[in-house]
């Protein structure tokens, strides 16, 4: 371990434009499940069950995929950031972080304090709704509420127009602006770090993988295999808070007691 610590040190320690690459297992140590997981949502709920097409055509899909999204933003709520997120946190003061692309729906990346503007949430968040026909946005704690008094399904005020919460579900299109954005980023990084992603969900993954074909440096830190490793110049698999606090301690910075 030492060894990776010292090496994953190097890495950062030479790196200008760090591309942070998030996915679930970053927040899995913050107590929120993968819904890939076993015991994850996926096990207890029929994700065929979500699909977009499903949810915009029918009161029964949709009232089925609320009490879903509700339990899940219930998990994430009041989760706090670990030490994987307060490391990246640091990155950016340190004045080296491009950006971060995530796959987590989360908040987290905010809640560790990175500025909005350097987090691009592919596909998307949890934590705000909108109507599907006029645009209005929500707070979603105010729909949590009408859910928690009782409505099954919630319509926008303005207009009676479908509201979902601002996620990418199965069968709905990428946000094209964002993706072009994080293509764009992994084009000029010169350190592609990616934390907690098995990088087998497309198109997110090909994120990464256009870093390393424009010559970004490829640090990976998983719990799991990825199809990536073989290409990357770093692959830690061990806690990202252990692994990341550590290199973090071996470049000078202590580790922050999580928020
Ligand atoms: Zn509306």
């Amino acid at each position: 371990m030492d060894e990776l610590i010292r090496k994953g040190a190097a890495l950062i320690r030479s790196a200008e434009k760090i591309l942070v690459f998030s996915g679930a297992g970053l927040s899995t140590e913050s107590g929120i499940p993968d819904f890939r997981s076993p015991g994850g949502l996926w096990s207890k709920y029929d994700p065929s069950d979500f699909y977009y097409q499903k949810i915009v055509a029918d009161e029964g899909a949709r009232e089925k995929y609320w009490k879903m999204s509700s339990e899940s933003y219930g998990l994430m709520k009041d989760a706090r950031p670990n030490q994987g997120h307060l490391a990246v946190k640091k990155l950016e003061d340190l004045g080296k972080l491009l950006a971060i692309v995530t796959q987590n729906i989360d908040n987290l990346h905010h809640k560790a304090g990175n500025s909005p503007e350097k987090i691009i949430e592919i596909h998307g968040t949890a934590f705000s709704v909108s109507c599907l026909r006029c645009g209005k946005r929500y707070d979603r704690d105010v729909i949590e509420g009408r859910i928690q008094s009782g409505t099954k399904v919630p319509y926008c005020d303005e207009c009676s127009g479908i509201l979902k919460p601002e996620t990418i579900s199965f069968g709905q299109a990428m946000p094209q602006e964002k993706m072009e954005l994080a293509m764009r980023h992994a084009r000029v990084c010169d350190l592609c770090l990616v934390l907690g992603s098995s990088l087998v969900v497309y198109p997110a993954a090909s994120v990464p993988v256009q870093a390393g074909e424009s010559g970004a440096r490829l640090m990976i830190i998983n719990r799991d295999e990825t199809p990536l490793d073989r290409d990357a110049d770093l692959v830690i698999r061990e806690s990202i808070g252990r692994a990341l606090g550590g290199i973090m301690e071996a470049l000078g910075h202590s580790r922050e007691r999580a928020v």
